[in-house]
């Protein structure tokens, strides 16, 4: 893995090395140019010529860390953004550009003579590339350095990148690829928004949307307006953060359907109850009827609905006495309770939405009404869910959350009589990593085992942070020794991930403590299992994972 990490740092010097000697290049031409500017003819040409240059320069260099060339490539640009094409530039503009021109020399031979001083601040961490669950995008720039530096990160994070330096082979080939993403640059020869115009075409030519990225030089509202008109998702201005591009592209092509709301139906009429049901199934959602009032938490618990619908009149406890029992478990504080009833009292009914109701429907129902208000009270909810329910930095369920979840689906198993395990992480010697390498490196290894699990674990497997540098994994219809096989492979790759610092380059591991059911009889008996096992792993020497006895 070692050797990886080399080959890397030697594919980053190689790039690098690569664009100082082409700017040397670029900027003799640019000098020639600059310096024929009033004594020829062709003064529009060259005028246009060195905007181009100057722009893509400020486009490219700082993102190869050359910050000084960046600065003159971006003075020299501002000096001729507002210059009409055939209008002569005063003398105290042609002045600034060949000073412009001096600097970028000066700061060429300065860049050349210092070594490798800086780091990629965006290479937090290297995946493994051509994993399993690499996805294809298509990246146009004219500027073949950029899309080098780009498209090697987006590499090291498992993405395939086609390159393509002009719009028209991109147009050429498309109808035979299938990106999962195009990531486009807006200012190319064909014009200032020629990224745009080309993605308006691009999109007409697949039967389906394709989402793409903008990453341009240009920041301003013109051309951020261009590229949502030619139906980009998102917009980033160079020389931008490959991890805020990553994320870009990893929630724009993820592949998985959201899923469906599911709503809790308390009822005792079993006729109505399957009437409503259907009506709700009918538009995408899903439904759990609950004809015993009595049986209410632990279907509460178990299918975890976005909205209950209560029924007012019930033989053991009315809907108002269920629906502030409900209110009474924290957990269910928040949920929208929607009463069901033929009760056409308004008094009665504003006595019913006293108790915690959200909404009173009468029987029998407006279908269309029905629908709408369950379906967009069940949809926020689930939004709002997903903002409580998230920890805010790895993205991961938070720690309560995940111990409901871990209860569910232990209860879910028995009732199937299907095996689950449960696994805990946590991140060895964590406290030197962060004396070390700085509590910020210390947050993005927390970030990138975070991804690093979704990434290997199957989307049935629940994921959450603990706290700290503590994970949980909870995978269903597992046994405990198909656990073991696969925390085990994380593991070892994962210990052999190299996460960058400015400090350093550093590995590290974590321990895993594994327990399951059978041979756990209660979700808290599982979850101290695990614990416990982890506790075995790091006495045992840590970077291992161990198995409870069962
Ligand atoms: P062990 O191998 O026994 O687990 O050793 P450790 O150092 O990892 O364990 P310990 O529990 O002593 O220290 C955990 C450290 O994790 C201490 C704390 O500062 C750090 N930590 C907890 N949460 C975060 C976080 O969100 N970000 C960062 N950077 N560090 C965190
Ligand atoms: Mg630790
Ligand atoms: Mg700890």
């Amino acid at each position: 893995m070692l050797e990886h990490k080399d080959q890397i740092g030697q594919q980053i010097k190689m790039l690098r090395e690569a664009y100082l000697r082409d700017l040397s290049q670029r900027i003799d031409v640019m000098e020639g140019k600059c310096q024929e500017l009033s004594s020829t003819k062709k003064y529009e040409k060259n005028l246009a010529f060195l905007r181009r240059a100057f722009h893509s320069m400020a486009g490219t260099a700082s993102s190869f860390g050359y910050e000084n060339i960046g600065k003159f490539a971006k003075e020299g640009e501002s000096v001729l953004k507002d210059i009409a094409p055939a209008e002569r530039l005063s003398a105290e503009a042609e002045d600034t550009l060949k000073r412009c021109i001096e600097g970028l020399n000066l700061s060429l031979k300065t860049a050349k003579s210092l070594q490798y001083e800086f780091a990629l601040d965006v290479n937090y961490f290297w995946a493994e590339p051509g994993g399993e669950k690499h996805k294809t995008v298509i990246m146009v720039d004219d500027d073949e350095h950029f899309i080098a530096n780009i498209s090697f990160q987006l590499e090291c994070f498992g993405y395939k990148v086609l390159k393509f330096r002009k719009l028209a082979e991109v147009e050429k080939f498309l109808p035979q690829l299938e990106p999962a993403a195009i990531i486009m640059d807006m200012v190319f020869p064909e014009g200032e928004a020629g990224g745009a115009d080309a993605v308006k075409r691009l999109q007409g030519m697949k039967p389906y949307h394709i989402p793409v990225v903008f990453l341009s030089r240009r920041s301003d509202i013109y051309s951020r307006l261009a590229a949502v008109r030619a139906g980009s998702d998102a917009y980033f201005a160079k020389p931008g953060r490959a991890a805020d591009l990553i994320e870009a592209l990893d929630g724009l092509t993820r592949t998985e359907k959201p899923e469906s709301c599911r709503i809790l139906i308390i009822d005792d009429d079993k006729f109505m109850a399957d009437y409503h049901a259907a009506l709700l199934e009918q538009h995408g959602m899903k439904t759990l009827i609950v004809s015993e009032p009595m049986k209410v938490l632990d279907y509460l618990s178990l299918f975890a609905p976005d909205l209950i619908l209560l029924d007012l009149i019930m033989p053991q406890c009315s809907g108002y006495e269920l629906s502030r029992l409900i209110r009474q478990v924290p957990a269910y504080v928040h949920i929208p309770i929607v009463f069901l009833s033929v009760e056409k009292n308004p008094a009665r009914q504003i006595a019913a939405m006293a108790t915690g109701g959200d909404d009173f429907i009468t029987k029998p129902v407006d279908i269309a009404h029905f629908i709408s208000s369950v379906k967009l009270r069940a949809e926020r909810m689930r939004m709002l869910r997903q903002h409580m329910e998230r920890d805010g930095l790895s993205g991961l369920y938070n720690h309560s959350v995940m111990k409901q979840h871990i209860r569910r689906l232990f209860l879910d198993a028995v009732r199937r009589d299907n095996p689950v395990a449960l696994a805990m992480l946590d991140l060895d010697f964590f406290k030197v990593v962060n004396d070390t390498y700085g509590h910020a490196a210390g947050d993005l290894v927390i970030l990138s085992l975070a991804r690093f699990l979704e990434q290997r674990l199957r989307s049935t497997d629940l994921i959450g942070r603990m706290g700290g540098e503590e994970f949980a994994v909870i995978m269903p219809d597992t046994t405990m020794a198909d656990a073991y096989q696969v925390m085990e492979e994380i593991r070892a790759k994962f210990e052999n991930i190299c996460h960058e610092s400015v400090k350093g380059v550093f590995h590290t591991t974590f321990s895993c403590g594994l327990a399951g059911y059978p041979g756990s009889n209660s979700p808290n008996a599982l979850y101290n299992a695990a614990d416990a096992a982890l506790y075995k792993a790091k006495s045992l020497g840590r970077n291992l994972t161990y198995q409870a006895e069962m």
